[in-house]
């Protein structure tokens, strides 16, 4: 599903390579954590598995597709498979939560009445029902970052990539995300995270990639952070680390009991954004591959059309983007009528967390996102 083969990269004006002959394979349905202090390339291997940057050297396989055939006309409809969140959430502060998770569906070109029921879909599978109608700023940091997964899954994508997406919440909340995360993946999303929370690596024991200055050091099935004395203090109090442990004790049992499909409660009984029909041409099976819910893999007619009709450009969705704010666009409209079947939520809580920095440029976030405009060429090319 994502194979590095050799990669070294070299960014331009540098001595050193980012990442020095990486190889590493991660198959579908994984979950595998990026590990290494600041600086060692994990950021570089994210941007480039959704081919943001190029190999200097060696190659990059995503979904079945060597990256070094995708051009850049092309990247944006690649990216469309791949969902990613960041540390700092990238919302759009002047669209509703509805809005900014409709935005990933309007560049695409999806219909207003996939939009109106995919999105409240996705909400409610991110814990957010009923907040649809909200600004970000009247969301807690956790919330917005359940925003901006909803974003990520709503194209229904077979990968989700994070970087550092614990990196600006409190422990309690980071955990939260942590098992929204290991729900996704357990519906057979493949998640790669990047991360420096040693605490969260060690609990899950999932597979840990490790990197040290731009050169692998580990490849472990179960593994945990390993030696974190050289790592920056990031959970320095003994109370966070306990409250972690303790939570992320009830994540694991949640997720056994999700992997093993008994005890759903309401909350992980909705369903999950299915991944895409086509699929890369990989054929080795996950080696930790969690069963899949049949009805989420099920023909679904509902689905975005990737691969036609040719979705409108970037720029138009940011022309659209622009006026929005005085006038609805499209998805916005679809949003709102998502939103017309929710309770009406006037307790707006504005919230103790930091608020993270949000990107207010609809043009730079679809290219960021991977929704931007490809040009008039061909669309799939994962297929
Ligand atoms: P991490 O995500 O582990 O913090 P990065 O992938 O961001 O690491 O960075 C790896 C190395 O590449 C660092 O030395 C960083 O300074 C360098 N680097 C990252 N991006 C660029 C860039 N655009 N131009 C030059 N050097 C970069």
């Amino acid at each position: 599903m994502i194979r590095f083969e050799n990669v070294t990269k070299r960014y331009r004006g540098t001595s050193k390579p980012a990442l020095q002959s990486v190889d590493f394979e991660v198959q579908r349905g994984e979950f595998v954590f990026l590990v290494g202090p600041s600086g060692s390339g994990k950021s570089t291997c994210l941007r480039m598995v959704l081919r943001e940057e190029a190999p200097s050297q060696g190659r990059v396989v995503v979904l079945g597709r060597d990256l070094r055939t995708v051009s850049n006309r092309k990247a944006p409809y690649f990216r469309r498979h791949i969902g990613a969140v960041f540390q700092d959430f990238r919302l759009l502060p002047t669209k509703t939560v509805s809005q900014n998770v409709a935005f990933a569906l309007e560049v695409i070109g999806a219909s207003r009445a996939f939009t109106r029921q995919s999105v409240p879909e996705v909400l409610a599978l991110v814990g957010l029902e009923g907040k649809g109608k909200r600004l970000p700023h009247e969301l807690s940091g956790g919330e917005q970052q359940r925003v901006a997964i909803a974003r990520a899954l709503v194209n229904r994508p077979q990968v989700l990539l994070a970087d550092e997406p614990t990196g600006n919440l409190d422990p309690a909340t980071s955990v939260g995300i942590m098992q929204l995360l290991a729900r996704i993946n357990a519906t057979g999303t493949t998640v790669l995270m990047a991360t420096h929370e040693a605490g969260f690596v060690d609990e899950m024991q999932r597979r840990v990639i490790e990197l040290h200055e731009g050169e692998m050091t580990r490849d472990e099935r179960h593994g945990g952070y390993g030696d974190t004395s050289s790592l920056p203090s990031l959970a320095p109090g003994p109370e966070r680390g306990a409250a972690a442990v303790a939570a992320l004790t009830a994540v694991l049992e949640v997720h056994r009991e999700t992997v093993a499909g008994v005890g759903m409660s309401a909350e992980e009984d909705v369903a999950p954004a299915a991944p895409v029909a086509e699929h890369g041409p990989s054929t080795a099976a996950a080696p930790e591959r969690a069963p899949e819910n049949p009805a989420l893999r099920a023909a679904d007619p509902r689905e975005p059309a990737l691969h036609e009709p040719e979705p409108p450009t970037a720029a138009a969705a940011a022309q659209r983007q622009a006026p929005a704010d005085r006038a609805e666009p499209a998805a916005g409209q679809a949003a709102e009528a998502a939103d017309e079947g929710e309770p009406a939520d006037d307790q707006t809580r504005p919230f103790a967390e930091t608020p993270a920095p949000l990107l207010p440029d609809a043009l730079g976030l679809a290219d960021r996102l991977g929704l931007g405009d490809a040009g008039d060429d061909e669309v799939g090319p994962t297929r």
